[in-house]
């Protein structure tokens, strides 16, 4: 048996060590490559919503610059400033509300004052109060048109909310001037930003303008998207202060697909794994049983050999005895004669069972059924093994119900059946040799039951008694006592072909019981 379990551990640790390991590698290798490509992607993701931001704000960047080009336009083209022009612009475009241009030398009034506002003297303070009290701001915008960069700066202040200005840097004439765009915010993110955030947005992504103090959406291009929680990515506006722009995509996003397929490979592995895991077990089970079924199937041999020789010896010896006329006495020549008859009932008890054995292994055990009574079944195996109990020092009870009206049964099969239980009930009796045979009804069935006195079996054995070649080895009787390990499961197959019921209650050192029930067929 050593040999045996090495064996099958040498078989698993192999499956082990080729399949398992390299699995188990290979899944926790494409696990973190699975992570690497995750954070690839989302990085080329998040450059990708991060450009479109961009590309939102460059354009807000651009549109102030065609309007402050054009006003440089309207100046360098006249030479001088005509407000007429300047007008214009304004009334072309809704969105912008005021202009204003200070001198940078002494911007106490404006130079230039158009205003589409009725509380343009109020904004034009504020301005003046922005200029006054950020002169380090005001010195880097002209120092960038120095260089030719036109740089602007968006401005808020809280008592109008609703309004932004767009602070530059204007070189009129040789003066250095300070230009100021008022534009009305909403305006400005729902006509001028509108058309570019349609563009880029299509069918693919919501995007959508929000207030960072409150959230409150102040365009959205879908009408969809009201909520800024859904927001993947954004950026605030860089010419209107306390405004972001956001972007929801629409339907799964790349994030979701790569998470989607992260799981799907990670579960596929998983799976993989678990069926290795299994494959190796069943493979494990199957290698255990094969193995055990070669040890079971040469312990038969030798069971059967075992079993043979003794009654075979014995029929030899006294009939050798009895050839020799060693034996004077008639009554002990009786005694021989029985012995030999004795010895040659089980040699026949034996081959039937490994016929009938190999016939229900081979499908090919038939029965036959008749109206029949089970008493009389029981009886005539009483018949021929009443003496073989008597010889071997056995008592025994014959309680048979006397009214058992006759079944449909194979009555050569249920001897068989009660000739293997009477035969294991002598086996595995000791010192208390009494057995009880026992017929009656119990519900929809008539049954008999052998009773014995023996060793009993415990019972984690129970379990296993009926399965073919199973013998029990623990205890003293057990051990010695011969046999096939075919009896009881030729017994279980003759009930289940009866449609009957086997109960067998035992135990150790306490005897055993064996019933038989049969349904009550007519
Ligand atoms: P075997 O040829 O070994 O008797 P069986 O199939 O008839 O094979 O029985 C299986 C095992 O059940 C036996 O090895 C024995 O240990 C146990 N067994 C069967 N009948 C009895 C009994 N009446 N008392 C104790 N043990 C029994």
């Amino acid at each position: 048996m050593n040999f045996l379990r090495n064996k099958i551990l040498l078989s698993v640790l192999f499956v082990v060590l080729v399949v398992i390991v390299p699995s188990f590698i290979f899944s926790i290798y494409q696990y973190n490559t699975i992570t690497d490509e995750e954070m690839v992607i989302d990085e080329v993701y998040n450059n990708q919503l991060e450009s479109i931001l961009f590309s939102i704000n460059q354009y807000s960047v651009d549109v102030t610059d065609t309007w402050i080009k054009e006003i440089n336009e309207i100046y360098s083209s006249d030479n001088q400033l005509n407000l007429n022009n300047l007008e214009d612009l304004l009334n072309q475009n809704d969105v912008l509300k005021q202009f204003n241009i200070y001198s940078y030398d002494h911007p106490e009034n404006p130079v230039v004052e158009i205003s589409k506002l009725e509380k343009a003297n109020e904004i034009g303070r504020i301005i003046l109060d922005f200029i006054n009290n950020n002169p380090q701001k005001i010195n880097e915008l002209i120092e960038f048109l120095e260089s030719d960069y036109q740089k602007v700066l968006g401005e808020k202040t809280d008592l109008f909310q609703d309004l932004t200005y767009l602070v530059f840097a204007l070189k009129m004439d040789t003066l250095q001037s300070i230009g100021v765009l008022t534009i009305d915010t909403k305006q400005f993110i729902s006509e001028t930003l509108s058309p570019k955030i349609q563009h880029i947005g299509e069918e693919r992504m919501n995007i959508l303008v929000f207030k960072n103090n409150n959230s409150e959406i102040v365009y959205s291009n879908s009408v969809s998207v009201n909520t800024v929680e859904s927001v993947q990515k954004s950026k605030e506006l860089w010419l209107i202060p306390g405004y972001s722009v956001g972007i929801h995509l629409t339907g799964n996003t790349l994030n979701d697909l790569v998470r989607k397929r992260v799981r799907t490979v990670i579960f596929l592995v998983i799976l993989f794994n678990l069926l290795i895991i299994f494959g190796t077990w069943f493979l494990y089970y199957n290698v255990k049983k094969e193995m055990e079924l070669a040890k079971i199937k040469s312990d038969f041999v030798s069971n059967v050999s075992h079993e043979l020789r003794t009654p075979l010896a014995m029929i030899s010896m006294y009939s050798e005895t009895l050839m020799m006329d060693r034996v004077k006495d008639d009554q002990k020549k009786k005694e021989y004669y029985e012995v030999i008859q004795l010895e040659t009932n089980r040699l026949n008890g034996i081959v039937n069972n490994i016929l009938n054995f190999s016939r229900i292994e081979n499908n090919k055990r038939s029965y036959s059924f008749n109206s029949c009574s089970i008493n009389e079944a029981v009886n005539e195996v009483i018949h021929v093994y009443k003496h073989e109990l008597r010889n071997k020092g056995f008592t025994y009870d014959l309680i048979l119900s006397e009214d058992l009206p006759k079944i449909k049964i194979d009555k050569d099969a249920v001897k068989d059946a009660i000739i293997n239980l009477i035969s294991n009930s002598i086996k595995y009796s000791e010192n208390n040799k009494h057995i009880g045979i026992i017929t009656n009804t119990e519900g929809k069935y008539q049954f008999i039951e052998i009773k014995d006195k023996g060793v009993g079996i415990n019972e984690k054995e129970q379990k296993h008694i009926f399965e073919k070649f199973y013998r029990v080895r623990e205890g003293d009787l057990a051990y010695k006592a011969q046999g096939s390990g075919l009896g009881l499961s030729i017994v279980k197959h003759i009930v289940d072909a009866h449609n009957g019921r086997i109960i067998a209650n035992s135990k150790p050192n306490g005897g055993s019981s064996f019933k038989l029930l049969f349904p009550s067929i007519t």
